[in-house]
């Protein structure tokens, strides 16, 4: 598995993700057989056509489940990769302080770090937003007015342990894990994405799907 964070042994296939599948699979299967029985068997009640949308959410359900077999081993892989601080706000703290209170408070520890990603989350554990940084904390600092650091009452952020370029990989995992409200884009379509393993397999899913079930 070349460039993969981890191996697919570590995948949690749990039966009723594998059942799921399965019956997806079936589902879109038993649609495009109707279009070959329908030339001798032209009645009504033969069943319905492949259609796109239909079975454009019907990939978008496979790529989910795809996502939630890889979030166990995704999530032991960015604790085993990163150290995580986490800085909470106290209501009544002015909104645009948040940011520069993040760097205040990490500034000493984690002062010299070049490479981080942040997690901004909302009162109930909501994920606002995820993004990364190859400057250092002033990259927090510099979007005191966001949105999203403005409505944080937690911030986390993960300081890889490694030397090696994980960052966008590692954007990406927090990214599936967090759902975050704010996202400009998916960490995008560029080379480094083949180390994202549930990112490379969802792309596989939606490019096989596309081929075997023309729509
Ligand atoms: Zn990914």
């Amino acid at each position: 598995m070349k460039g993969a964070l981890y191996p697919r042994s570590e995948l949690r296939i749990t039966p009723s993700i594998r059942k799921r599948f399965r019956h997806i699979l079936n589902e879109l299967w038993r649609r495009r057989a109707a279009e070959l029985i329908a030339i001798l068997d032209p009645s009504p009640g033969r069943g319905a056509k492949l259609r796109k949308t239909w079975r454009d959410g019907k990939i978008n359900s496979l790529m989910d489940l795809v996502i939630s077999a890889h979030l166990p081993p995704l999530r032991r892989w960015v604790a085993a990769k990163t150290t995580r601080k986490r800085v909470l706000f106290n209501r009544g703290i002015p909104k645009t302080e948040k940011a520069v209170i993040v760097k205040e408070k990490l500034e000493k520890s984690c002062g010299r770090e070049r490479h981080l990603v942040y997690a901004c989350f909302a009162r109930g554990r909501k994920c606002l937003k995820v993004g990364r940084s190859d400057k250092g904390l002033n990259r927090i600092r510099n979007q005191k007015n966001a949105i999203y650091f403005c409505n944080a009452s937690r911030v986390d952020v993960y300081f890889p342990v490694t030397k090696k370029k994980i960052l966008p990989a590692l954007e990406c995992a927090l990214t599936h894990l967090c759902h975050p409200i704010y996202r400009d884009s998916w960490p995008a379509l560029t080379r480094w994405r083949e180390k994202c393993p549930p990112c490379r397999d969802t792309m596989r899913v939606d490019a096989f799907v596309r081929e075997i079930f023309p729509a």
